[in-house]
């Protein structure tokens, strides 16, 4: 053992030790279907004016403190109800590790529990924040086994609940219905956080029901909408509530460049709108070429993506690799998602070159 490997076997945790780490692939010179990214740039012009702004930027001082301006800017036009405020962090990630630090108990072992499949950070923050995670099977169709949900709850009693909504990898929204209903199980003694990332292309919202729901937390981000690049995540709920977690959050957590980028991308969201608009009609298009193909099942999806089930998916991801398409490949992630694969949305050029690689390989 190197002198390197002893001190980190003494000081690094055996549980980080352990971890594998979230890798992303490099994607140069590959169609990047992996990662519910908006294909489409802002226009030039605004580009420009962009650059123009953040050229005014101050860097020499670190952010002001309480972000009135961006937060005002998010609250006007993201539908956050009168009354209640915005915690900003780096991407929705961030967030959910805010959150996590803040319900972690060092004296007992608190749960976090989430449906399975469901976004990968839900676990992976639980775990790293020293708390034990509990994830509930969904349906075969992919919905909310409501039964067992309420079941866990019961017993578990788990100090916060994930729901994306709609849900990653699977890309169905939750009914309404259920989701008020593991609300009202977790009553006063846990959290239900609504993480709405797809609400540009989902366009339902729990925001405007915060107020009638006190232990909900509405999370989103703007990294879907086209501005993955500048990490920008918000969250909503009882401002009591919030006050709790804005101790947690780092400072200056949010930059400048940020700030000034995403004020200027609020100020012109109806571009944005536009180009989330125009990628629904393309998961129209695909939905319905996908389904055409024998052997091929395509998910209903309410997101910028669809979970596809094909009858060999590591064939088919061989075959999109070989064209240079990078998707997400599912099928070993347990029998719910056999055979299964997660596709970006793209433009209609790359969503044409995703579909014929993936034709070729059905044969
Ligand atoms: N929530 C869900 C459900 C997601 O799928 C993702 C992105 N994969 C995120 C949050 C992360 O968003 P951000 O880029 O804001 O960290």
């Amino acid at each position: 053992m190197s002198f390197l490997d002893n001190l980190i076997a003494n000081t690094i945790r055996a549980d980080v030790r352990a971890e594998k780490g979230y890798h992303v692939p490099d994607a140069s010179g590959y169609i990047k279907l992996d990662a519910m990214e908006n294909p489409y740039e802002l226009p030039r012009e605004l580009r420009r004016e962009l650059g123009e702004r953040l050229a005014e930027v101050v860097i020499n001082r670190y952010p002001l403190a309480s972000y009135a301006t961006l937060k005002e800017r998010v609250c006007a036009r993201m539908g956050v109800p009168e009354g209640f405020d915005v915690l900003l962090g780096n991407g929705s990630d961030e967030l959910i590790s805010i959150i996590d630090t803040a319900l972690a108990r060092q004296d007992r072992r608190a749960v976090v529990l989430a449906p399975y499949p469901s976004f990968v950070m839900f676990e992976r923050s639980a775990r790293l924040t020293g708390m034990d995670f509990v994830s509930v099977p969904v349906k075969e169709d992919f919905t909310l086994d409501m039964p067992a949900m309420l079941a866990a709850i019961a017993e578990h009693k788990p100090v916060v609940v994930y729901l994306a909504y709609p849900n990653n990898p699977t890309g169905n929204l939750p009914d309404d219905a259920d989701v008020v209903r593991i609300a009202e199980a977790q009553g006063e003694h846990g959290l239900l956080v609504v993480d709405e990332a797809y609400q540009p292309f989902a366009r339902k919202s729990f925001m405007g029901r915060l107020p009638q729901h006190p232990n909900m937390i509405v999370m989103r981000t703007l990294s879907k909408l086209g501005l993955a690049g500048i990490r920008l995540g918000y969250m909503s709920a009882a401002p009591e509530l919030l006050a709790q977690f804005e101790k947690v959050r780092p400072p200056y957590n949010v930059n400048v460049l940020t700030q000034a980028a995403a004020e200027f991308a609020l100020d012109h969201v109806g571009v944005l709108d536009e180009q989330a608009a125009r990628l629904n009609e393309e998961r129209t298009r695909l939905q319905r070429e996908l389904s055409a193909l024998p052997g091929v099942q395509v998910f209903p999806s309410a997101a910028n993506f669809l979970l596809v089930r094909v009858p060999d998916a590591d064939k088919t991801v061989d075959k999109l690799l070989a064209d240079r398409v990078l998707i997400k490949n599912l099928s070993k992630m347990g029998k719910l998602l056999s055979g299964c694969i997660r596709v970006t949305v793209s433009t209609p050029e790359e969503n044409s070159v995703f579909l014929n690689a993936l034709k070729a390989s059905l044969s």
